[in-house]
């Protein structure tokens, strides 16, 4: 009955063109047309299924895009050669001069920076405001928006975006509710939930080897097709291209995701469990303790739990920086940006991913100098982990309450 976006990503086959299990990579950045009419008419958009320019669209590429559909339950999805070059596609096609758009203050340092800084020079302006708040969001709305946007789960806060009402929101003006679900693919189904457009960087969870930067947007065929339009479309235009190899690499990689965020997701929550038990501060969705806990235990698909990041407040910065290089001489993973490799990630967002966040917002944001952001790796025994990675909190003494009650 209901779409089971694994299930869907399961059933989907293609065939390459020598009957390989894997579809046949484009090598082309250009094809031939037999007749000099198909050109005219493909350049003019009126052509499903002819290929003009690896820019536009190659077979790979729209391979994956099929992928990113099935994954969100959408009619379509373009890919792109990041995430970042999805979503500034996306807001400057919906966005013109003088438009207005909505979007949460919690998002990820490169988005924020488009929307305050860049933004400025297309005459668009931004109103930031506080997502788990859908009443704010209706405040902020002006006759001028276009566009009201979020992350599913923020970055690096973890703040669980109300998705059904922000979508009420949107519909009743007739304006799209644009989602970034980076940090819960097929925990969070954000357009099965009223969302209308979907991106994602795939360079995280859903590549999930670090090699690669690709991003998608996931939406409506007219949508899609409108990002494409070789006349006025932003995805077409700005050049955001997915090379054919990459689209390849990946859409191998998708056929793991299932396993990948159960295990990430099971991880993360055990190890959430444990530090909080032990008196550190964690923020984990899937912790009671967790203000958008219980939004998200209903937002979900049970299965692929809450996902595979959690934030720990050191206290200070020292503390985290001494901590994570601790934490890496320990092979328990790499002080590293980005998300969704095999092993654990941790970096300190005040002073690397959110830098672009201005310190006074940061601080109104809640987010401390000592926090460091965790991508929980795949590691088979988790205990073990947990057990090493409390060693390294001990000898730098890190756990106050243990310390007081041994005492
Ligand atoms: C990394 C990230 C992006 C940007 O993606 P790139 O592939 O690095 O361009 C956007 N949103 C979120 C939530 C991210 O984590």
């Amino acid at each position: 009955m209901d779409h089971n976006a694994s299930d869907a990503l399961q059933d989907l086959h293609y065939f390459g063109e020598f009957g390989g299990v894997n579809p046949s990579i484009s090598d082309s950045s250009t094809y031939t047309f037999l007749s000099a009419k198909t050109m005219f008419d493909t350049f003019e958009g009126n052509t499903e299924g002819c290929y003009l320019y690896s820019r536009h669209s190659s077979p790979s590429n729209l391979y994956l895009g099929e992928a990113l559909a099935a994954l969100e339950g959408t009619e379509t999805a373009n890919v792109t050669a990041s995430g970042m070059g999805a979503i500034s596609a996306v807001i400057l096609q919906l966005c013109s001069a003088g438009d207005h758009l909505v979007s949460s203050r919690t998002i990820y340092g490169g988005t924020y920076a488009f929307m305050k800084n860049f933004l400025k020079r297309f005459g668009i302006e931004v109103s930031f405001v506080d997502i788990t708040r859908p009443e704010a969001v209706q405040a902020a709305l002006k006759p001028n928006t276009r566009m009201i946007y979020c992350e599913a789960v923020s970055n690096p806060l973890l703040e669980v975006a109300n998705i059904p009402a922000l979508a009420r929101l949107a519909d009743a003006r007739g304006i799209p509710l644009v989602v970034d679900n980076t940090f819960s693919p097929l925990s969070i189904a954000p357009a099965r939930l009223g969302a209308h457009i979907v991106i994602h960087s795939l360079t995280k969870f859903i590549n999930g080897t670090s090699d690669t930067v690709a991003g998608a947007v996931c939406g409506t065929r007219e949508f899609c097709l409108a990002l494409k339009d070789v006349n006025d479309g932003a995805g077409m235009l700005l050049g955001s291209t997915l090379d054919s190899l990459r689209a390849a690499s990946i859409l191998k990689n998708m056929r793991t995701l299932h396993l990948r965020i159960q295990k990430h997701s099971a991880n993360a929550l055990y190890l959430a469990q444990r530090f909080e038990a032990d008196g550190l501060r964690v923020v984990y969705p899937g912790l009671a303790s967790h203000p958008g806990h219980e939004l998200m235990q209903e937002l979900i698909v049970p299965e692929y739990g809450f996902g595979g990041i959690l934030t720990l407040d050191a206290g200070s910065l020292e503390q985290a920086n001494r901590l994570m290089e601790l934490m890496q001489r320990e092979n328990l993973g790499y002080l590293a940006v980005s998300l969704g490799f095999y092993k654990t990630l941790f970096s300190a967002p005040g002073t690397s991913t959110s830098s672009e966040i201005p310190e006074e917002e940061q601080e109104a944001m809640g987010l401390s100098d000592g926090l460091i952001r965790f991508s929980i790796g795949l590691d088979h025994d988790i205990q073990r982990t947990y057990q090493r990675m409390r060693q390294c909190m001990e000898s730098l003494e890190l756990l106050p309450e243990l310390n007081s009650t041994n005492g």
